[in-house]
């Protein structure tokens, strides 16, 4: 179940990297990866990130986003 905060940010949304779909970042997962050197998270949907994309540097970590 979505916490209270999480329906305080319904409308939150991020572009997914791998399919470039916006959608909301309830349905997305965080990846750290690599971008020109510098550690980030990349965001993507719960379908890529089962699909097995993967950012690249990936770490090796594969959080799911605190509901
Ligand atoms: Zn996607």
């Amino acid at each position: 179940m979505p916490s209270e905060k999480a329906k305080d940010n319904k409308a939150l949304v991020a572009t997914c990297p791998a399919c470039n779909k916006t959608q909301s970042t309830e349905l997305m997962v965080s990846l750290a990866g690599r971008e020109n050197g510098q550690s980030r998270y990349f965001a993507v949907c719960i379908t890529c990130a089962d699909n097995g994309w993967r950012p690249p540097g990936f770490n090796g970590v594969y959080t799911f986003r605190p509901r």
